[in-house]
């Protein structure tokens, strides 16, 4: 042993995905005093070195960072509310919405196809997506009968080519909808990324991880108003 730095309990391991989760949490670390040393984009390396020779990040899928800190292979991540909701969230503390990755998830069909008119006639809805969890609570709660269609991409596709009646599907702007002759026809609900804690992690390196959380809520505050 070679004093307090060689503790494990002072490493730390965060799960980010490329692209977008990862350009909004570079400030957020910043503000916590973490500098990322190395670009995903441009690196092949799948773990990432910061200022921080304790502090390391792991680049996996977006659906994959739930199941990497929930098994504690990572202390702690970032991952959307829908990636959230189809995981379960088990083994996870989600101690702050972040405020980050920002958008909505809605339902959306073929320009022209009278999603009303099939929701009042009660007709059996064919529904593609990649959010089986959330479309399936979505159309209960309605009292919509619907075939859910597994999917994980390119959703706006399936209306196009008769797979689907509508998708359920991550919309921002709508421009990826209007490229695709779709509509917007029902909201469900906004989506915004998520801090997430191994719940173990938490209790044991609750020194190193309290005062990043800290600065994650302030600078995501500070976000929300600016
Ligand atoms: P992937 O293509 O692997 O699903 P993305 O970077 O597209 O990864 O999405 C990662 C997360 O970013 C999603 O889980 C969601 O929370 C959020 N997200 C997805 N699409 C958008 C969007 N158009 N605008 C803002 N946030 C989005
Ligand atoms: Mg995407």
């Amino acid at each position: 042993m070679s004093g307090f730095n060689s503790d494990a309990n002072n490493q730390l391991i965060l799960a980010l995905s490329k692209g977008r989760i990862f350009e909004d949490t570079l400030p957020l670390l910043e503000a916590a005093g973490i500098t990322v040393t190395e670009n995903p984009e441009t690196s092949r390396k799948l773990i990432l070195a910061t200022n921080d020779p304790n502090v390391r990040v792991l680049i996996v899928r977006a659906t994959d960072v739930p199941t990497y800190v929930q098994h504690g292979a990572a202390d702690f991540g970032v991952a959307g509310k829908d990636v959230l909701i189809e995981h379960g969230g088990e083994g996870l503390y989600q101690p702050v919405d972040l405020q980050i990755a920002q958008c909505r998830m809605s339902v959306a069909v073929k320009s022209g196809f009278d999603y009303e008119a099939a929701v009042r006639q009660g007709a059996r809805l064919r529904v593609a997506t990649k959010f089986t969890q959330t479309a399936r609570e979505h159309f209960a709660a309605k009292g919509v009968h619907v075939d859910l269609i597994k999917l994980y991409g390119s959703m706006e596709l399936a209306p196009l080519v008769g797979l689907s009646d509508a998708i359920v599907d991550l919309v921002s702007t709508g421009s990826t909808l209007r490229a695709n002759n779709l509509v917007e026809v029902e909201e469900i609900m906004d989506i915004s990324s998520r801090l997430v804690v191994n719940q173990a992690a938490l209790k044991l390196k609750r020194a190193r991880l309290q005062p990043i959380i800290e600065a994650f809520e302030r600078a995501s505050k500070a976000r929300k108003q600016g």
